[in-house]
């Protein structure tokens, strides 16, 4: 039987931001992963020479547990063009982000997206929340976002054409029933950073905090069966013994774990990715679809922002469709490829399926009711991810962290 200070179960983002944070205070752990590789939902899969993410995702360069966390030179990190391009009425408008392209307010100001005062009220909201820290978004009173965006004045084109379109993509939901502390929070960080995509792919992230782990503090395909006390089965039948134990797993993993009986939904999506021989947008921007009726929901061609993700010479299509109950590749596939072409001619048909991912349980919901974080179970046995807190990268990293200092006593 092996003894550990700290026994961390699940490698995603949060597993491997306490453990690197624990070794940073000198305590010694072992991280425990299912998996055959670490970053939980955060991994990336390489096919035919193309990078696939597990779903679109993006890091938004101004979360301040990234900055904090990771060495961004060394992700070689390539920003989208601020803002979007917004898919309306069978043509494109672009909403652009005044604080990065203050040239283009003009045009923005004054594109079909919205009114010229629903467009002032964007820039209102930014500077009203430039200087909040994280906490206190999370500590005001919330309702959802639709209540919320509605209360703030804005009006009723403009959340259809851009609100919508733009955060349901955050939240892997079109209703915008999510938290309004969650949308404040993610809209200062789209207004005051970048949003980007590592070189290598989003699976850079957590192979970068992995590489600082020591040799030997990581054992990969290892399913942990049950914990009882201050000790942890893995299927295998070995028992290791530690401390203080984390668990660091998806909320599902985290209550089979706890024997915890909680309802839970989560927010679903399918991202579905084409080989091109180019790419069909004139802009390195997301393009979302005001028609949240169709499948395509929001689309952008990766290898336009990070060339790495395509072979030379050929382009990466990334399509996102929220909430698919029913989910069927095919019809989803020929759905997607009947729309594209209504949007860029009869190109898209030459396009080559590459893979779809469907994520049924891609986000936990997020609601205004949630409960407050709670990191500490008993009292050696902890509990960090996304699920504790609200679904981002930047809560994964942040409850790692502060379960590495309860640990230390920080
Ligand atoms: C499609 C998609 C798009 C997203 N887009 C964004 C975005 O643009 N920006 C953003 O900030 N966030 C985004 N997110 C959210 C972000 O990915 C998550 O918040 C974050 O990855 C959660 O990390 P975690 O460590 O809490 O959990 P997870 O990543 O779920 O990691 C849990 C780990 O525990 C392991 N595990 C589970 N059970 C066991 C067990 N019994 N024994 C051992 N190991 C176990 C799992 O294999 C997994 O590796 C997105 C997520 C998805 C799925």
């Amino acid at each position: 039987m092996q003894h550990h200070d700290v026994i961390i179960i699940g490698a995603g983002v949060s597993g491997l931001t306490c453990a690197k944070y624990l070794n940073d205070y000198g305590i010694k752990n072992i991280l425990i992963e299912a998996a055959d590789e670490v970053g939980g939902r955060v991994r990336t899969d390489e096919v035919a020479g193309f990078k696939l993410d597990r779903g679109f995702q993006i890091l938004l360069t101004a979360y301040p547990e990234a900055e904090r966390l990771l060495n961004y030179n060394l992700l070689h990190l390539q920003a989208f063009r601020s803002g979007a391009l917004i898919r309306l009425n069978g043509a494109f408008s672009v909403m652009s982000n005044p604080f990065k392209e203050p040239t283009q307010v003009f045009k923005t100001l004054f594109s079909p997206v919205g009114s010229l005062s629903d467009k002032i009220k964007v820039l209102q909201l930014s500077n009203q929340i430039a200087a909040e820290p994280t906490q206190a978004f999370f500590d005001d009173h919330a309702t959802d976002t639709l209540s919320y965006l509605r209360a703030y004045g804005w009006s009723e084109t403009m959340i259809a054409n851009f609100f919508k379109p733009f955060f349901g993509g955050v939240f892997l939901e079109n209703e915008l029933a999510t938290s309004s502390n969650f949308f404040r929070f993610v809209f200062k960080q789209f207004y005051s950073g970048d949003a980007v995509l590592p070189a290598e792919g989003i699976g850079a992230i957590p192979r970068q905090i992995a590489a600082k782990l020591p040799a030997n503090s990581l054992k990969l395909n290892s399913k942990v069966r049950k914990i009882e006390g201050n000790s942890v089965q893995l299927m295998s039948g070995e028992i290791l013994t530690a401390k203080h134990i984390v668990i660091a797993t998806d909320a599902q993993n985290a209550d089979a774990l706890l024997g915890r009986q909680l309802e839970r939904a989560f927010n679903t999506t399918t991202c579905t990715y084409f080989a091109a021989s180019r790419s069909p947008l004139t802009e390195k921007m997301l393009a979302l679809n005001a028609n949240r009726l169709s499948v395509v929901h929001n689309m952008c061609v990766p290898s336009d922002i990070a060339p790495s993700y395509a072979p030379e010479g050929q382009s990466l299509i990334s399509v996102s469709t929220q909430g698919l109950d029913l989910f069927d590749e095919q019809k989803l596939t020929h759905k997607i490829i009947a729309e594209l072409t209504d949007w860029f001619g009869e190109e898209v048909k030459t396009w080559q399926h590459l893979r779809t991912y469907h994520l049924p349980q891609a986000l936990n919901q997020y609601r205004a009711d949630a409960p407050p974080e709670n990191l500490q179970i008993s009292k050696n046995l902890y509990e960090c991810g996304d699920h504790v807190s609200y679904p981002s990268l930047n809560a994964a990293m942040a409850t790692g962290r502060a379960v590495a200092d309860m640990i230390a006593g920080i």
